[in-house]
């Protein structure tokens, strides 16, 4: 197993694009997998070439570090899931306060499919973007969930895995002043420019803070946190 090896779980998005950054900077090794379930912002997962394009070409010391791309379908997860991120629906909080965009148990089939690629791979890091702080109050983005999947995987794939969640503490804002100390405002500008966050899956409006329809929660968390990072 490759102690310097990490799998970042990408989905082009801005989190996830700064979790790459973030492994490129720590690891020698670093390889990308994406997850297709038929969302309605597939868009995103267009944006995820263009973004490993862009850090290649304008960060050559992580070049050498970038590896593959893994791509898994996940049809399964749009046929047990009934939610307004597979189904064309209006956004709204459910009874429960939970946003109906939730898709139940996501993020633990994510994590458990790229430990799988992992595993193969041999690879020994696994970085995810999930965070506590602005996390919609989704509750498979928790830190005690994830902890506790860390263990359940070791365990049930006899491995030493170590889960990295870098933006877990992190707010929207953080994220954008975490990219720039990654990787200054050439990162910062190519994160505004080539992820996606809209749930929509718009990309033909371009605000300050990058493409999306400005109005889904989505849009309005990435837009809060942009205003506030450059307020800072
Ligand atoms: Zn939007």
């Amino acid at each position: 197993m490759d102690d310097q090896g990490a799998l970042v779980l990408f989905s082009g998005g801005q989190d996830s694009a700064t979790c790459l950054a973030w492994a490129l900077a720590r690891f020698a090794r670093v390889e990308t997998i994406g997850f297709d379930y038929g969302q309605r912002h597939r868009v995103e997962l267009a944006c995820r070439a263009g973004l490993r394009a862009e850090l290649t070409a304008r960060f050559p010391a992580w070049a050498e570090r970038l590896g593959e791309d893994h791509m898994l379908r996940l049809d399964a997860l749009a046929e047990v899931s009934d939610t307004a991120l597979t189904r064309e629906a209006e956004i709204e909080l459910r009874a429960d306060g939970l946003p109906n965009t939730f898709v139940p148990g996501r993020n633990l089939l994510f994590v458990t499919f790229a430990a799988t690629v992992a595993y193969r791979r041999g690879l020994r890091h696994l970085v995810a973007g999930m965070c506590e702080t602005d996390y919609s109050g989704y509750p498979d983005c928790r830190d005690d969930t994830l902890k506790a999947l860390q263990v359940a995987i070791n365990l049930g794939m006899d491995r030493r895995f170590v889960l990295h969640t870098p933006l877990m503490w992190r707010d929207k804002a953080a994220t954008w002043a975490l990219a720039e100390t990654l990787g200054g405002s050439a990162l910062v500008d190519l994160i505004v420019e080539q992820s996606h966050t809209c749930y929509l899956g718009d990309r033909s409006r371009r605000h300050p803070w990058g493409y999306g329809c400005g109005a889904c929660p989505a849009c309005d968390l990435r837009r809060r946190g942009w205003d506030a990072y450059r307020r800072a």
